[in-house]
């Protein structure tokens, strides 16, 4: 028999294959270009593909790579400019002056800043909305990290493309240019139901059918909202959006915190997918989105950390511990978003939300290499009773060591591969600097 050639073999003490499934022990995974071929004990592996490189760590955990579904990656050059104000106020008198000074040079390294911080806390892909969305793509590109990324879409001019037809446009030709690349995929970004037209919701659905492409927008994010769309439409944005037919399952709707009971039974009849971006509702003071009775209706629900702006850090433990203990003190009840619930809405429920159920979000053979490692051997994961539990309530981004993306290793030993995080982080100060001077 003439073995296959694999890449590398990664392992640890541990594998995690899946939210909520089982726990391997003494295994390893062979990956063979961008994807993983085998799964099996680690002496058969070493003996199947003799003398392949090995990443691995021998008290480890390996997992599959968190994914951020819903991040304004370039606003990390905005992370703590102003905090702790109400919505309007900290939007029209910090982010949209600041915004306002937005170079594709700042978009680039804003982006580039997020995604080192992504990788050291143990994100491989990111789903992002942003202007200048070329220059996220080619930072992404250049770090090696997988995305899903758009142009944010609005009635009024973009500094980045200009009349809202021309957003359309620059959308479906960065779909033709990118439709191959093996990182980055192109997603249909209009803002909000509050700052898009009618039209506008539709002819970008409309191109999103057209390239088959998720169609993401902030939806019924607050009590403010939901006001603002009832008096212009007469309707929630939800039963806005379902009376222009744009509900059904390529749409992504980030927040959902003011929804009603009525409207969960709608997004889960019409395979509507959930994005719950706890830290952002919380420090905004959005409210507590109703994570829990979506998912007991069966609606496919995300985790996504929202903007650095707005969180102030893009570490998806964090936002996994989140998530569960806002949804127990919010409705006065522990049982509610088990450690296993919170997991699969960082794995499995948005690798289903992009299509990509069963090759992304799960250490399988056949489905993408993108493998995280951590060093579970510290006291603050010490004893270690059930690997779930840990991973929620315990585990912080720094306990990542490796990290692997499309089989190409990112991180090793915590040094990202290839990026000069030095000169990342002196842009983006230098940027800093400027914005400052603007208030
Ligand atoms: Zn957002």
């Amino acid at each position: 028999m003439v073995a296959e050639k694999v890449d590398l073999i990664v392992f640890g003490e541990k594998i995690l294959p899946a939210a909520g499934g089982e726990i391997l022990s003494g295994h390893g995974v062979a990956v063979a270009g961008a994807r993983i071929r085998a799964v099996a004990p680690l002496v058969e592996l070493r003996q199947r593909y003799p003398g392949v490189a090995e990443l691995g760590l021998d008290r480890g955990l390996l997992m599959p790579g968190l994914i951020n579904m819903h991040t304004h990656a370039p606003m990390s050059c905005y992370r703590g400019l102003a905090d702790d104000l109400p919505l309007m106020r900290w939007l029209e008198d910090y982010i949209f002056p600041a915004e306002a000074e937005l170079t594709p040079e700042v978009v680039y390294w804003g982006a580039k800043l997020s995604m080192l911080e992504m990788i050291r806390s143990g994100t491989t892909s990111f789903c992002d909305m942003y202007l200048f969305s070329r220059e996220v793509a080619r930072a992404a590109v250049d770090v090696g990290m997988r995305g899903w990324l758009g142009e944010v879409l609005y009635d009024f001019p973009s500094p980045c493309y200009g009349p809202p037809e021309e957003g359309l446009k620059l959308v479906r030709a960065m779909a033709v240019e990118m439709a191959d690349d093996p990182l980055i995929n192109i997603v249909v970004e209009p803002h909000a139901v509050y700052t898009c037209s009618p039209g506008l919701l539709v002819a970008s659905h409309d191109l999103a059918r057209e390239f088959d492409l998720p169609w993401i927008i902030h939806l019924a994010e607050n009590r403010e909202e939901t006001k603002t769309v009832n008096g212009r439409y007469g309707k929630s944005p939800a039963v806005h959006l379902a009376g222009l037919g744009l509900l059904d399952n390529r749409t992504i709707a980030a927040h959902c915190v003011t929804i009603s009971a009525a409207e969960i039974a709608l997004f889960a009849e019409t395979g509507v997918n959930v994005v719950h971006c706890p830290e952002s509702n919380m420090k905004l003071a959005s409210g507590v989105a109703p994570v829990a009775a979506m998912v007991a209706a069966g609606v496919n629900v995300s985790l996504g950390t929202d903007g650095s702006a707005s969180n102030n850090d893009l570490d998806m433990f964090g936002e996994m511990a989140s998530a569960a203990l806002l949804q127990k003190v919010g409705r006065l009840d522990p049982t509610l978003l088990p450690s296993r619930t919170a997991l699969a809405m960082a794995t499995v429920n948005p690798a289903a939300a992009l299509g990509l159920a069963g090759k992304l979000g799960v250490i399988a053979p056949g489905a993408l290499a993108d493998i995280i490692v951590l060093d579970m051997n510290a006291p603050h994961l010490t004893p270690m009773y059930d690997v779930a539990s840990h991973l929620v309530y315990a585990v912080r981004g720094g306990d990542v060591i490796h990290s692997l993306i499309g089989g190409r290793v990112v991180m090793r030993d915590r040094r990202i591969i290839g990026v000069d995080e030095a000169e990342v982080m002196a842009r983006v100060n230098g940027f800093a600097r400027d914005i400052a001077a603007l208030f």
